[in-house]
């Protein structure tokens, strides 16, 4: 609540003059009904025509101040929630591109979008029907109550006509109220649910056609849109009884006011007074109305507000050592350096253990194991994707933690695993990471990449349009592209999370000696499934189980390590093992 709060102090100025105009409406209105009834006894009971102008015409002015008024608090509290909600989004957006991954497993991608679009929406209409309500209500309600007993020609029945009025109202609100708070607490849910659905469905277009689930995937989209639409249906259905309920009832108070005055009616002026009274009356039972009005869309927006505030005051994992907060440009030399690390994603077991290891800068270290066996983990550790839980990794001798993120990652030329490629062309895909990216270095890099053949195929080169998630490139251009892109950093540190994988033998040769010729003082670290892209490698790390099963050369390793023994034996013949 405190995080959401503080959003509305940037927009004081606004509040208040909302608040102001609101003020001045609430008072104009409150002159329409004694300037009616006055046209009613001095005028028509005195059959004045200059009194019916004079009072006429005075309605006319406070009836446009009122609406001037009315217009400027529109303008006020949109300007208002508008800009709350935008800083919300835009707060809430920087927020989780700061998630790791420990932050990302607590809510879903769909849970994210529904958060940052339909929950804001909420939270920006309470703000406008707020401060449209919290002033205004309140003033005519005493202003109502107290004018309407100066018309009341001393009854007192009509006091209680009152009473009972607004205690139907409330009745009716809270029984509302609580049949359909459940429902809307229960909303949010069921949009992240579609969202989530729909999410997937779209993702996963090609499986579905592959597998025939079609069918299948309907019904499950069909049952959360549907759970959806039960839901605000009732709701709506709920409110909207309300409506005409709400409307008898004041009916029924204008008749009651009419049959009560019926009795007493001597004279004009009492006419007048009932014409008065009858307008106050209706003030005060709406703002009664209104007061519960927000007591009714509350509860749903509290729920959005907790979402929304959920996200933004998460506890971000990774994030930049105490006094390291500016980047300072460093360039390292490159040495990594794993001492006993460890890491779990949770749960009890680690998924890597005691893993100790050195990447000098101007060698290629491999990692090769099994899938499972921990790789990726341990690659993730060195640009801070994750953080050791145990151990420590340095790089030329300082821990990683203790590293501007900035500057890391800006070492660091990284192709991950599962890498992705952004919807625009293979020229703003290559450049990624540059400020100012240059036509040397872009072809330079995918020189190396290998990608040039390919990129230069197509009549548009550098400038071929690349579809979202990179859909329109195979998965080996794919990966060219993406190694072309970690490459155009020109960092002293080059990570390949299994990024041969996906190029033919050839093509995996050439990219490996390109790399060896151009990036000669970068420390390189490859993970590869493959013992053929690795088998030059200055040490190869065998990894198995998230333990370390041996590091060396290729010989040695042949020789001394049998997992990697086993693995070799697997894809080579007999002569390459050279046993
Ligand atoms: P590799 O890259 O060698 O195939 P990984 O490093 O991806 O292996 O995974 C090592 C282990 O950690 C596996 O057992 C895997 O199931 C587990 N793991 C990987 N990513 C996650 C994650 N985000 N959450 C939980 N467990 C994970
Ligand atoms: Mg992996």
């Amino acid at each position: 609540m405190k995080t959401i709060i503080k959003y509305y102090g940037k927009y004081t100025f606004y509040i208040i003059a909302s608040l102001l105009f609101l003020t001045g409406e609430a008072v104009c209105e409150l002159q329409l009904p004694e300037l009616m009834s006055k046209i009613v006894s001095d005028g028509i009971g005195r059959a004045d025509m200059g009194q019916i102008w004079h009072f006429g015409w005075q309605m006319l002015v406070v009836s446009l101040i009122a609406c001037v008024c009315a217009v400027a608090v529109g303008f006020f509290s949109s300007k208002v929630a508008a800009c709350v909600s935008r800083d919300l989004r835009s707060d809430m957006f920087k927020k989780v591109m700061d998630f790791a991954n420990e932050e990302y497993n607590k809510f879903s991608v769909s849970s994210l979008i529904t958060r940052s679009t339909n929950d804001i929406t909420q939270i920006q209409m309470l703000t406008i029907l707020f401060l449209r309500l919290i002033m205004f209500a309140p003033i005519m309600g005493v202003g109502g109550a107290i004018k309407a007993v100066e018309k009341s020609s001393g009854i007192s029945a009509l006091a209680i006509v009152i009473a009972v009025a607004i205690a139907i109202v409330i009745a009716l609100i809270i029984l509302a109220l609580a049949v359909v708070q459940p429902k809307f607490m229960k909303m949010q849910k069921q949009i992240d649910a579609v969202n989530q659905i729909a999410n997937d469905e779209l993702n996963g277009m090609l499986v579905i056609r592959a597998f025939n689930t079609q069918s299948h995937e309907e019904q499950r989209f069909d049952k959360a849109n549907k759970d959806l639409t039960d839901t605000s249906l009732f709701t709506s259905r709920m409110m909207a009884l309300l409506m005409p309920v709400m409307t008898v009832v004041m009916n029924g108070v204008m008749l009651a006011i009419v049959w009560i005055f019926s009795y007493k009616i001597e004279n004009i002026e009492q006419v007048s007074d009932m014409m008065a009274f009858m307008q106050y009356s209706l003030q005060v039972i709406m703002s009664f109305m209104m007061i519960s009005m927000i007591f009714i869309i509350l509860p749903r927006a509290v729920v959005s507000i907790r979402r929304v505030s959920e996200v933004l005051s998460m506890n971000i994992s990774i994030k930049n050592a105490e006094g390291k907060d500016k980047p300072t440009g460093v360039r390292f030399k490159g040495d990594v350096k794993f001492e006993n690390v460890s890491y779990g994603y949770g749960g009890d077991a680690y998924a890597v253990e005691d893993i100790s290891f050195e990447a000098k800068s101007g060698e290629v270290t491999a990692l090769i194991g099994s899938t499972g066996s921990g790789k990726s983990t341990i690659v993730n550790l060195i640009p801070r994707l994750m953080d050791a839980t145990k151990g420590r990794v340095t790089i030329d001798g300082i821990d990683v933690k203790d590293i501007n993120l900035k500057d890391l990652r800006d070492n660091i030329g990284f192709v991950p695993q599962k890498n992705t490629l952004f919807s625009g062309t293979v020229a703003s895909n290559i450049g990624y990471g540059l400020e100012t990216p240059d036509a040397d270095v872009l072809e330079k890099s995918a020189d190396i990449a290998q990608a040039s053949e390919f990129i230069n195929s197509s009549a548009d080169g550098m400038e071929r349009e690349i579809a979202q998630g990179g859909s329109n490139v195979s998965g080996g251009q794919k990966q060219r592209i993406a190694i072309a892109r970690a490459l155009s950093k020109n960092s002293p540190i080059f990570i390949f999370d299994d990024s041969f994988s996906a190029l033919d033998f050839k093509t995996d040769a050439k990219l490996r000696m390109a790399l060896g010729e151009e990036m000669a003082d970068a420390t390189v670290i490859i993970v590869a499934q493959r013992v053929g892209t690795i088998k030059n490698a200055d040490s190869i790390v065998v990894l198995d189980d998230g333990k370390i099963a041996g590091i060396g050369k290729h010989e040695d390793l042949l020789r001394t390590c049998p997992t990697y023994l086993d693995i070799a034996k697997s894809q080579l013949s007999e002569e390459e093992l050279g046993l």
